[in-house]
């Protein structure tokens, strides 16, 4: 049988279908991209905000309209289920199956008694892991799940509460990857920086990240979603001195008014937020930091946000992304009052976005003439017919931040030495050296 995957959401929801395109090639599943020549159709939802439930119950409905030629099955799973399984049960009934996390021990036995089909029984596992994104990079989630609770985030109540995975098993996982060419390894979890502390006792990103860079065939690492308070010096100081590490930190923020962040339960304060950014660019050189902030968090004021303006005019972020606060069922922020009227949200957002792209631009315009390594991911035949090669430096995440397009000549997925020539809004152009 043929099936298709649509993954919705975040990079830890990609692993998950990851596995599960695992899980059905295992079986002997052939796997499709195009939706019309799926007989099974699997989606992966994510249920974090209002608008990616939205995009979620959309999908559903778009793929179901595959039923009136070959799909035959329609599999829903992933964070919408897991908070909304049973309305959508019971509205939903063009959907075949829905899997919540918690079912995911029975995910195959449940698939093939709605296929009726009688395959090898096995379970989902990350060795047996499809990577979609390509052959120059992976991500590994290290833990799953969330005890911090912020009062803005649905997260805890859907993913549960923190869990790492065991050393070795990450270890095993980033080893056969390497096997197969992957050069970048992205570490990944709800909360990274906590890895360990439930399992070993004690912090232990820095210590695995360590490990994987002594994997044959690793030649890049980046972690994201930092959580600001547990990041440990030990962290800091592996970065800093481990060449396979990229000098990259992303540090969700979230506010920088000490009101409001104890509003959202979150740890940080104003005086521990401008330390620890201070203290990250003096210990390394060239260090990137990406961070993500909220505005219209219920009862932020004008004052509020005029200190989170000040805030980012100071830190002057390399790279930063900012929210809307969208109410979510079943947080602690929802039922508080003084909500923030959407226009006042949207004209937050637009003036700290506005802020930000001058910002980008300056900090991009001191790249000029600089030397760096680049990760070749492709090539393309731009308006002028010339063929530029597609790549990355350290300071780029795939899919979230830019791109350095490249003259010269190059092999995809290897890496190469080029000079930044010019720059635009959130891109480089350079040539190979
Ligand atoms: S740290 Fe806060 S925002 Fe991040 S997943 Fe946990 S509860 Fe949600």
């Amino acid at each position: 049988m043929k099936v298709g995957f649509v993954s919705l959401g975040c990079s830890k929801n990609l692993v998950d279908t990851e596995m599960m395109v695992g899980l059905f090639k295992k079986n002997k599943y052939e796997i499709v991209n195009n939706p019309e020549e799926a007989e099974v159709i699997v989606i992966n939802t994510c249920g974090f905000i209002q608008q990616a439930k939205e995009e979620a119950i959309n999908t559903i409905l778009e793929m179901a309209e595959y039923k009136k030629k070959k799909c035959k099955v329609l599999i829903v799973t992933g964070c919408l289920i897991e908070r909304y399984k049973d309305e959508l049960t019971k509205e939903m009934p063009e959907v075949d199956l829905f899997i919540k996390f918690s079912e995911y021990d029975s995910f195959w036995k449940q698939v093939e008694n709605i296929i009726k089909k009688k395959n090898d029984y096995t379970e989902l596992d990350f060795l047996d892991r499809i990577v979609t994104t390509g052959n120059n990079y992976a991500y590994i989630r290290i833990a799953d799940g969330c005890d911090n609770f912020c009062t803005f985030c649905a997260i805890p109540y859907i993913r549960g509460r923190f869990t790492s995975r065991k050393e070795e098993d990450i270890l095993e996982e980033v080893r056969s990857l390497a096997k197969q060419g992957i050069r970048e390894f992205i570490i990944i979890a709800q909360d990274t920086t906590k890895y360990g502390v439930d399992i070993y006792g004690k912090p232990m990103l820095a210590d695995i990240l360590h490990k994987i860079s002594e994997i044959d065939g690793v030649e890049w690492i980046r972690f994201l979603y930092s959580y600001p308070e547990t990041i440990t010096y030990d962290l800091i100081k592996e970065v800093k001195n481990n060449d396979k590490i990229c000098k990259y930190f992303d540090i969700p923020m979230q506010h920088i008014s000490d009101k409001i962040l104890k509003k959202m339960n979150r740890k940080s304060n104003k005086e521990s937020t401008k330390k620890l950014i201070t203290k990250l660019r003096k210990e390394i050189p060239n260090v990137i930091i990406r961070s993500t902030l909220m505005v219209g968090f219920p009862g932020e004021t004008q004052e509020d946000f005029e200190e989170l303006y000040e805030f980012v005019k100071w830190a002057k972020f390399d790279k930063l992304g900012c929210f809307t606060y969208s109410k979510e069922e079943g947080t602690g922020a929802s039922k508080m009052p003084m909500q923030v009227h959407p226009m006042t949200k949207k004209s937050r957002y637009n003036k700290i976005m506005s802020l930000q792209q001058q910002i980008s631009k300056d900090n991009l315009k001191r790249l000029i003439g600089k030397e760096y390594k680049v990760l070749i991911e492709n090539a393309i035949v731009a308006d002028d017919n010339e063929v530029y090669f597609v790549g990355r430096t350290y300071m780029d995440v795939p899919e979230i931040d830019g791109y350095i397009y490249l003259k010269g000549e190059a092999d995809i997925n290897t890496f190469v030495k080029c000079k930044v020539t010019s720059v635009n809004e959130y891109d480089l152009m350079g040539e190979i050296l």
